[in-house]
């Protein structure tokens, strides 16, 4: 706390967040541990979650249909919580090409798939890919053909997006388990298509 050279002084949001963290402590409402304990959990989580859904979403037609319907509802089925979210699945279809992206901020699916990319949370991304999403697409290596139209969908703070990607050919027989070791944190962004490798 000597060094005043590296000394920064916290902006609104990390002195809410302190006082706030502060107080639920004082009155025993949390533990400074339980704190720490959710934070690491958040940390760790990655997009398996993401994955076991969009497997059982391939393997099983009824699923599907409820997951489009309702994704918090269906989620909670696989005992996925989805807190204080409504939980939008967008589905691509050999027509249609989907992608999520924040314009405002960096609102995400993080139950489902963990922290956010940086370049998810850049200004680049967020202004361009909703006014030339093919481009952007291109340039983080996805190439849809020009016959497939690209819906961007623009989350927010109480809708988050999840892309279900198209199932790949040559998968037929996989099990959910096999089929949710191809499903990456982009193809449920939708910067990426499921790639069956060898
Ligand atoms: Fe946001």
């Amino acid at each position: 706390m000597t060094d005043r050279g590296s000394y920064q002084p916290l902006t609104y949001f990390q002195l809410m967040e302190v006082s706030l963290r502060e107080l639920l402590v004082e009155k025993g409402v949390v533990t400074d541990a339980q704190v720490d304990e959710t934070l690491e959990d958040m940390r760790r989580r990655g997009p398996e979650r993401g994955a076991r859904v969009v497997a059982r979403a391939w393997t099983d037609p009824e699923f599907r249909k409820r997951l489009l319907a309702d994704g918090t509802a269906a989620c909670e089925e696989l005992g996925l919580d989805v807190p204080a979210l409504r939980l939008v699945v967008v589905e691509s279809t050999p027509e249609v090409h989907n992608v999520i992206v924040c314009t405002l901020c960096s609102c995400y699916p993080r139950m489902l798939l963990g922290l956010p990319p940086d370049w998810y949370k850049s200004r680049n991304y967020r202004s361009r890919v909703v006014r030339e999403p093919r481009i952007v697409l291109a340039e983080l290596g996805l190439e849809v053909p020009g016959d497939v139209q690209i819906r961007v969908h623009d989350s927010t703070a109480e809708m988050r997006y999840m892309v279900l990607p198209l199932r790949p050919p040559g998968t037929g027989g996989w099990s959910e388990e096999r089929l949710a070791s191809i499903v990456t944190r982009d193809c449920m962004i939708g910067v990426a298509v499921p790639e069956v490798t060898r």
